[in-house]
């Protein structure tokens, strides 16, 4: 059995890819080598332009081993040549801004997006003179329209946080290879094993490795992965030169938790089903919104293109009052599912966004596409975060406050 490039099937993967027994002293848990420099026996250029692709470890900014066996393992999973991985997921994403977007260039970034990537791509890039227009990514037809002949990169999410609403990454994928730009997708609430990015024409895969990669809500990291030509440059740029590296400490805990990621994807993703469809039978739940449940406004899309429907749930509580009011409530009396930003974490998350602050401090979504943001999200959305607890148990604290 076989997963996407590894020679082994996804449990297997997940568990060795990058790893091997130490050498030195036989450890079976791969060593952490908290090391900023290492011992060279060449003499060399004092410059990263020196570096050769497989060279020596010289410097932790260029390179570490603990790191290295992190972009393996996740490169394994997505399927491809090669990953770089890096501070947080928001480095991550400037990673890629910033290594293929210059001044005078276009880009297209989906109009929901994580919002410090919303913020990113409309307040920064275009002090760079990078043009950006935020589109609806779930209208295909949209987003061909907005291609110029500049348009050097497209930036999808799916699902996008935090309303759940899905990306025909297959149909995008053909829009940007037409366009010769490059196709980046933010799966960071798919996770690796929730759809094939790299089968589906995705170019650079972003995760936030602090959400399901790490999977324990204790460190903090991000991953870009995708062809080796492409990983290089970002490496030379991102890490090099903006310096943003990950710990490799946070490295060894993310790669870790990724052990484990198979089997806590097919948990997140029962547990969530279970949770979605008693919130669907709420009368004080006005709307539930999870790509498993039939009731999705995608879900077709959801079966064609999802191999596991993760543990994110979104749903609303009446307007913008009740939905705040029942925020407050959920801050006092749950006990099991903590009021917290962040997911993908063993504990389950939950937090309120009301729509009007996300509209002013980050979206900024106007016309058609405040309203189809509204038909999701309402005057503001709760983002659930199913952990790894009984189902039960996150049902009864639910039934408490609502
Ligand atoms: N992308 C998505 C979809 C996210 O949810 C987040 C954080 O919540 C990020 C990127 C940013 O990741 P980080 O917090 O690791 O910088």
């Amino acid at each position: 059995m076989t997963f996407r490039n590894s020679p082994k099937g996804v449990m297997t993967t997940a568990i060795h890819a990058g790893e091997s027994p130490d050498p030195a002293t036989g450890a079976s848990a791969p060593p952490l080598h908290m090391s900023s420099t290492f011992v060279t026996d060449q003499v060399s250029g004092f410059s990263a332009h020196d570096l050769e692709d497989n060279g020596a470890f010289l410097y932790a900014r260029w390179g570490n081993p603990t790191v290295q066996m992190l972009e393996q393992k996740i490169a394994a999973l997505e399927g491809t040549q090669d990953c770089l991985c890096v501070a947080s997921g928001m480095a991550a994403a400037s990673a890629i801004f910033l290594t293929f977007l210059s001044a005078g260039d276009h880009a297209i970034v989906s109009d929901v997006s994580y919002a410090g990537v919303a913020e990113l791509a409309r307040d920064t890039l275009p002090r760079f003179g990078i043009a950006v227009d935020t589109v609806n990514f779930s209208d295909p037809a949209a987003v061909a329209a907005a291609i110029r002949p500049n348009t050097r990169l497209i930036h999808a999410e799916t699902p996008v946080n935090p309303i759940g609403r899905l990306t025909d990454l297959a149909a995008i994928s053909k829009i940007a290879r037409d366009a010769n730009a490059i196709l980046s997708c933010d799966a960071t609430f798919a996770s690796p094993l929730g759809q094939n990015c790299t089968a589906l024409g995705v170019d650079l895969i972003l995760h936030s490795a602090t959400k399901y990669l790490g999977g324990h809500g204790d460190a903090v990291g991000g991953a870009v992965a995708g062809r080796k030509e492409l990983i290089s440059q970002m490496r030379g740029e991102a890490s090099i030169h903006h310096g943003g590296i990950m710990s490799p400490f946070n490295a060894w805990l993310i790669s870790r938790g990724m052990s484990t990621l198979p089997l806590r994807m097919k948990a997140h993703e029962t547990g969530a089903m279970a949770v979605a469809q008693w919130l669907e039978t709420q009368s004080s739940v006005t709307q539930v919104i999870y790509p498993g449940l039939p009731s999705h406004p995608q879900h077709a899309l959801a079966q064609a293109q999802m191999t596991n429907t993760s543990g994110m749930v979104s749903f609303q509580v009446g307007n913008a009052q009740q939905g705040e009011a029942m925020a407050q409530v959920m801050i006092e009396r749950l006990e099991t599912i903590h009021y917290a930003v962040s997911l993908g974490h063993h504990r389950s998350l939950i937090f309120w966004m009301g729509t009007d602050a996300l509209m002013d401090t980050s979206f900024r979504l106007t016309g058609a596409q405040l309203d189809d943001y509204r038909a999701y999200a309402g005057d503001g959305i709760f983002r659930l975060s199913v952990g790894l607890e009984d189902a039960d148990d996150l049902i009864a604290d639910l039934a408490k406050v609502l």
